[in-house]
């Protein structure tokens, strides 16, 4: 077995971007010369903020994920006496919210190409019993080739192995979970609230579908530029999301097959949102071959525009 690492087993580089109670450093080991992301938190921070839940709830999560393309890979966790070290794969191109910005929204060819790689790497998660509950562009980044990995299990949900065989995905939201981790202690939310399905804001429950939700957000947001439920305060985001108050710009041309993707996931009643199997067999999609995953992750990506 590997020795366990430790942070002068790595060279330090610029630091990469700053979280609420972490920043990012780049890091290359002196072992395999290989370039990390590595996240270092502040023990006493995570102390003050009472955040041990979500951090070890972020390592939980993708210790039982472990290799996946479209997911951020943990490779060594290691302490000191002030911090806390996530070693994890370097996302050379950022954010997608970044490219999204950059480019203004995603040609159909790009959209379709990073659509099937957040399914792929979604159905992957419910595969092993996992809510990410906080999809969104900012919590997806770009490997050096472009392609995706899906970042931020700090809200995540682990079901229980009886949870699972019962086939329940309604989840109540608990304490370990986004609700708490999005409201301060006056009750406000905070966070992105763009994202947010409308079961979490009427019942506070939240299972597989609201992944679903979020996918359904994020693939208007390719075409558009923007995400679909977007109002002047958080609050009037919240009620465009409970009404489906939405729709599509008059002055874009939104193909057919992409409207019918958006309009099937963003339904408000959770049991008759397009699940994950439905999603595959979609118009738009039907020309993917699911089981074919070099296909899926191996693909260059399409030109960026
Ligand atoms: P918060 O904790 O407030 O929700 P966050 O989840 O974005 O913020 P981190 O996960 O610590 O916090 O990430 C901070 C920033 O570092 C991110 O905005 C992202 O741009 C960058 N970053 C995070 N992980 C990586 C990575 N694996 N590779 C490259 N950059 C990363």
């Amino acid at each position: 077995m590997a020795r366990k690492r430790s942070a002068i087993d790595f060279q330090f580089g610029e630091c990469i971007g700053e979280g609420s109670y972490s920043k990012v450093y780049r890091g290359v080991s002196i072992h395999n010369h290989r370039t990390y992301a590595i996240k270092i938190l502040s023990k006493s921070h995570i102390h003050r903020e009472n955040k041990r839940k979500y951090v070890n709830i972020e390592k939980d999560t993708l210790n039982i994920l472990g290799k996946h393309p479209g997911i951020v890979t943990l490779y060594y966790t290691f302490q000191d006496e002030k911090s806390l070290y996530f070693v994890i794969d370097f996302a050379k191109n950022g954010e997608l919210l970044s490219l999204i910005r950059k480019m203004g929204s995603l040609s159909e060819t790009l959209s379709k190409y990073y659509f099937v790689q957040l399914i792929d790497a979604v159905e992957f998660i419910h595969s092993k019993g996992i809510i990410h509950r906080d999809l969104k562009p900012e919590n997806v980044l770009l490997n050096h080739e472009w392609k995706l990995m899906i970042t931020d299990f700090g809200a995540a949900k682990i079901l229980s192995q009886e949870e699972m065989a019962n086939g329940r995905s309604m989840q109540p939201i608990d304490e370990a979970g986004r609700e708490m981790s999005n409201q301060t202690s006056n009750g406000s939310f905070v966070g992105t609230a763009e994202y947010v399905s409308p079961e979490l804001l009427k019942y506070n429950i939240c299972g597989f579908e609201c992944d679903l939700w979020a996918l359904g957000c994020i693939l208007y947001q390719f075409i558009v530029g923007r995400p679909p439920f977007k109002g002047q305060t958080e609050y009037l985001t919240f009620e465009k999301i409970i009404s489906l108050d939405y729709s599509f710009p008059k002055n874009y041309f939104v193909p057919p097959q992409v409207e019918q993707v958006i309009r099937s996931l963003l339904v408000v009643e959770p049991e008759k949102r397009c699940n994950i199997e439905d999603l595959k067999r979609q118009p738009w999609l039907e020309n993917i071959d699911w089981d074919n995953k070099d296909f899926i992750w191996r693909t260059k990506v399409p030109k960026l525009e």
